[in-house]
């Protein structure tokens, strides 16, 4: 294992992994950031795009928005069959820079082959620097969560600044230059990953009999094993309802906010996109203190497993829709048809509060639950389910053009209100198959490797 020196109390490799992945989202987001925008704009205007319309542009964003994800379950096997998660990594961070730099070329071969790249790059890259944070703590340590928990904050730095800067520079100069920032942006985190691999020591490596022992690795799985997928699997289905509530953000109550929201602050609109900043931006602020919350919470001696924190997730994300519905209200009553900011500003901080109880906490979940030789494999499957979860949520944001948002806002609380009241019923039996898994001590786990 790697060795004991620290930083804020958490193994200095996981400031690595931090800066690594801050620098992948960078990358990530600003690349999403001007993609559609790039897509739409005019041949025949200075800075030309592609000229393709709105539709068919929004077509390819998800479609590559779902396939990135989706390759996640190629990265995880690719992890623990051949390469283990620190190569995956640094070849997937390979693939991502090449990718970037081919969009940065004109012409539409070029686009294609980069898109490609990224979706092959991100796919090894995105799962498993996530079960590389899981590597750095021993079973039983108290500090899993909050280690996720930091880690995410770096990816939300990533995607707080990406758009502003790579935005600003494809829109203002060239796009060209945009993609190229985005790819100078993996540059570094693949510098970072490098330069301080010393901390990783004995992190993410190829399991022995993945490579050896063939007849090893396929070995059945103990029944505590396949209790323990179970739960993971069940898991999995609140995180296709979490983020297709979530990414209403970018689509419905993005577009609530352009029509239906009062944006004026001392005489000045802000402009509707800044409203995406948001969620990263209450990331980061409140990510540190609600990791010290749930840490406070366990050390209290209080009912702190990751599917109680995602049911009170789910009812947190539940109370904004509610939030929401009150500034369809608002508006609907309003002279002027418009509601008051307030309603999402708050909505999107319950957002957050929620996705800080259920998306930092399955990943760590994951990597406790899940058997060591499938490790990989099941955070890819947990991003092929985020994937799924985004396409649900644009489905859905289709839906409220002939529903209406206050019947769609309502269907939306009322699914997560159920899904969380149903993990609260169903915590103690979902722990108890969860054989121990999560217990904060040293025990001797049946499921180590198989020697
Ligand atoms: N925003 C987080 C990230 O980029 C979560 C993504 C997800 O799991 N949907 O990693």
């Amino acid at each position: 294992m790697q060795q004991e020196a620290t930083i804020w109390g958490h193994p200095k490799g996981l400031f690595v992994l931090f800066f690594t992945e801050l620098w992948e989202r960078f990358s990530f987001y600003g690349m999403r950031a001007i993609l559609v925008l790039y897509l739409t704009q005019q041949t025949t205007v200075d800075n030309p795009g592609l000229g393709w319309t709105s539709k068919e542009a929004l077509a390819l964003y998800g479609w590559y928005g779902m396939m990135v994800y989706f390759m996640g379950i190629f990265g995880g096997v690719a992890a623990d069959k051949w390469l283990g998660q620190k190569k995956s990594v640094f070849i997937g961070g390979i693939f991502v820079i090449l990718g970037q730099f081919s969009i940065a070329i004109e012409g539409l071969a070029y686009f294609y082959t980069g898109l490609v790249l990224l979706v092959i790059g991100v796919g090894l890259l995105k799962p498993n620097i996530s079960t590389m944070v899981g590597g750095l703590y021993k079973k039983g340590d108290s500090r899993r969560d909050a280690g996720f928990t930091i880690f995410y904050i770096g990816i939300n730095i990533g995607a707080l600044v990406a758009p502003i800067i790579v935005g600003t520079v494809a829109e203002k100069i060239g796009w060209h230059l945009g993609f190229s920032i985005a790819g100078f942006g993996m540059i570094i985190g693949q510098l970072v990953y490098i330069g301080f691999r010393k901390h990783l020591a004995g992190v993410g490596e190829l399991l022995k009999h993945s490579k050896t022992d063939a007849h090893l690795a396929n070995q059945p799985l103990t029944k505590i094993e396949k209790d323990r997928i179970i739960v993971l699997l069940i898991s999995f289905l609140i995180v296709i309802v979490f983020w297709a509530a979530y990414e209403q953000a970018g689509g419905l109550m993005n577009l609530y906010a352009r029509d239906n929201v009062n944006r004026f602050i001392f005489g000045w609109e802000i402009p509707t996109s800044y409203f995406q900043s948001l969620h990263a931006l209450y990331v980061v602020l409140i990510g540190g203190p609600m990791a010290w919350l749930w840490l406070k919470w366990s050390k209290m001696g209080k009912e702190s497993s990751a599917i109680f924190k995602m049911a009170v997730g789910m009812i947190v994300m539940s109370i904004s829709f509610l939030v929401l519905m009150g500034a369809v209200y608002e508006a609907s009553v309003s002279a002027l048809g418009k509601s008051s900011m307030h309603w999402l500003l708050f909505a999107y901080f319950l957002h957050v509060v929620a996705e800080l109880s259920i998306s930092p906490i399955s990943l760590s979940f994951i990597t406790k639950l899940a058997p060591a030789k499938y490790a990989s494999l099941m955070m890819g499957a947990y991003f092929a389910i985020v994937g799924l979860g985004n396409k649900a949520a644009g489905m859905i944001g289709g839906v409220a053009q002939d529903a209406g948002e206050m019947t769609v806002f309502g269907i939306i609380a009322a699914a997560c209100l159920i899904v969380g009241l149903l993990l609260f019923v169903l915590v103690k039996k979902l722990k108890a198959i969860s054989h121990g898994a999560e217990d904060n001590i040293e025990t001797p786990q049946v499921l180590v490797e198989p020697e």
